[in-house]
């Protein structure tokens, strides 16, 4: 077939989908190497068999509901690609304000002026929020904890491939048992699971059942790791520390009140682009 032909076929056997011509292009510029404009340029162009085989299979695939990034094992965040695995959530452009946020929350306390800035990120998936961090501060050093181990090889990867390895110190453990004696960090960052246990089965059918549940469950009320990650972290947190969550959009309120009675002042809950909630930022008494 040629890549006119493929473009057709792969949007008749995508047409369930969202966004058939885009993903009928990005899995055959995928499986050719090829950016897209590449494509346009050389419709008629044949391709061999054995390629065309590979993006049959990757379009039924996505025709059965993989999302496109796992099949591109890619995904952009903060201006760079991420490699990107079914074992870890997808980066969402949201996740984003809080990367923003808290460098904004670190300037603004001049805590980027120290000769050198330690954070602690609880749930690094893909690693995406240490490894934009540690591009933006170059005297920054992070420590990330994973329970899943294939997030934290993935997130090694990607601290490889962003050249920030050595100041990206990758634990296997939940929460903070990896992290012992006395540290102190300059902030604490998280993007944990937080949908309500009951409110997953109402979520896309894509998210339910192709995205690890695990990183999106946040138990009854959606709030247990917050709890957790407020209650464990404050001692690894110094005075003045930073404490930084991306929330869910009906939990700005319930986050903040379980940092106000846990020694944190100065709480902010900053709103995505569509308006809701979904980044909480308080500073330790
Ligand atoms: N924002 C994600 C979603 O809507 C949830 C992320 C999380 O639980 N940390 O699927």
């Amino acid at each position: 077939m040629t890549i006119k032909e493929l473009i057709a076929f792969g949007m008749d056997e995508l047409s369930n989908t969202q966004n058939p011509r885009l993903d009928s292009e990005l899995i055959i510029g995928y499986v050719l190497q090829k950016e897209r404009l590449y494509l346009i340029l050389n419709l008629e162009e044949s391709i061999e068999e054995n390629k065309e085989k590979k993006i049959k299979e990757y379009l039924s695939l996505r025709k059965s509901g993989t999302p496109i990034h796992y099949i591109l094992k890619e995904r952009e965040f903060m201006g760079m690609d991420f490699l990107v695995e079914k074992s870890v959530l997808i980066p969402r452009p949201d996740t984003e304000i809080l990367v923003e946020e808290l460098i904004k929350e670190l300037k603004d306390s001049n805590l980027n002026e120290k000769k050198d800035i330690l954070g602690i990120e609880i749930g690094p998936g893909s690693g995406i929020i240490s490894i934009s961090l540690l591009k933006e501060f170059s005297n920054l050093k992070i420590i990330a904890c994973d329970i899943n181990p294939s997030a934290i090889e993935l997130t090694r990867k990607n601290s490889i491939r962003h050249g920030v390895k050595d100041r990206l110190d990758v634990r296997e453990g939940s929460l903070f048992h990896k992290i012992e004696g006395n540290i102190k960090a300059d902030f604490i960052v998280s993007n944990p699971p937080y949908i309500k246990k009951d409110v997953i089965k109402t979520l896309q059918i894509e998210i339910r059942e192709h995205e690890p549940l695990d990183a999106l469950d946040g138990g009854e009320d959606g709030l247990d790791f917050y709890r957790a990650i407020v209650r464990d972290g404050s001692n690894f947190l110094n005075k003045g520390g930073i404490m930084a969550f991306e929330i869910g959009y009906d939990q700005g309120e319930a986050v903040k009140t379980v940092m106000n009675g846990s020694g944190y002042e100065d709480i902010s809950v900053y709103k995505d682009l569509a308006g809701l909630d979904r980044v909480v930022i308080g500073r330790k008494i």
